[in-house]
């Protein structure tokens, strides 16, 4: 990669942004495609994310993604949010056209993409149980609403958020029906029985953390399993769909999906399909 007078920059903020795999798998595409960008690295501490977004503006960089703690806190800082990311309340992308810095996000396109691709679901008329109501919740429950689910099942640790994402949604898909459960064991049976897929938007998982007495076993044997988490690449929930035999999968293919999408606002190209994701695997395994 070859830095010159004209090499546009692209970038991540988040604190901590260390452990992102971002600037690996948007290197990769740039170096693959010949681009003249390159993708670097911004830890921003909370308190100085205002001047950070001042900065990169100023420093005219082309786009940035967005991770914890800020995606939500940033959205006062664009000047204009897309519908998605207003919906999900939640930017994970900015993109910088000629000063005006507008925020996407793509958390939704890519889970869409991971769950077609990886195991072949089709969202229209079906059941999902989400596990938590987070941003990550969020995303999923726009994408999700916008590709015709039925019916949607809220499981959160708690309740007041849980009710709170439902009642946003409820406002804004009549055609979807929306429902509000506990997490606690015995109370979520019905609702695994009903599920056609199952996605976890915790962070529940990570490390190998598990959530307490949570049993697949009631599943339908067609009902599929998404884990948000990829690290461990087999968290407890994903273990415990495979030994329920359910197609499963972790949140890789969303990770490089999200990505693909940033990486297209920005240069206007597609990344080499299946480029992101295997660079991400590579670097997880190694
Ligand atoms: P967030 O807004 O902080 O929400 C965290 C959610 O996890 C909340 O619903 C919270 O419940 C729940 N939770 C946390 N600890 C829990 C526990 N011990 N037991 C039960 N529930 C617990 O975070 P987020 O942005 O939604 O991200 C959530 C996860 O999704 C993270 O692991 C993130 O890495 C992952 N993610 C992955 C991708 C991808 O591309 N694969 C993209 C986005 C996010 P309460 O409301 O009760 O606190």
């Amino acid at each position: 990669m070859k830095i010159v007078g004209k090499t546009k920059i692209l970038g991540i903020i988040g604190h901590p942004v260390a452990h992102s795999l971002s600037p690996l798998m948007h290197n990769a595409a740039i170096e693959a495609l010949g681009l003249d960008f390159v993708y670097v690295p911004f830890p921003v501490e909370p308190e100085s994310l205002s001047a950070a977004v001042h900065g990169l503006r100023a420093l005219g960089v082309r786009g940035f993604n967005v991770t914890i703690p800020h995606k939500s806190v940033v959205m006062p800082l664009l000047d204009k949010i897309s519908p998605e990311a207003e919906l999900c309340g939640a930017v994970n992308t900015v993109s910088n056209e000629n000063g005006l810095l507008v925020g996407y996000n793509t958390d939704g396109t890519g889970l869409l993409k991971s769950l077609r691709d990886d195991l072949g679901f089709k969202p229209g008329g079906s059941v999902v149980l989400i596990l938590g109501a987070g941003g990550a919740a969020r995303g999923a429950l726009a994408s999700l609403c916008n590709a015709g689910v039925s019916r949607i099942i809220v499981a959160n640790r708690t309740r007041e958020r849980g009710e709170a994402l439902v009642e946003t949604f409820r406002d804004r898909f009549g055609k979807v029906s929306f429902h509000l459960s506990s997490l606690e064991t015995g109370r979520l049976e019905e609702n695994l029985k009903a599920a056609d897929l199952l996605v976890n938007t915790t962070s529940v998982g990570m490390n190998g953390t598990s959530f307490d007495g949570l049993n697949l076993a009631s599943m339908a044997s067609h009902a599929k399993v998404y884990d948000m988490v990829y690290s461990p690449a087999e968290t407890p929930l994903l273990a415990d769909a495979r030994r329920n035999g359910l197609a499963c999968a972790n949140g890789i293919g969303m990770l490089a999906a999200q990505g693909e999408a940033a990486f297209s606002i920005w240069t206007g190209v597609e990344s080499p399909p299946g480029l992101m994701k295997d660079r991400v695997l590579a670097e997880i395994v190694a």
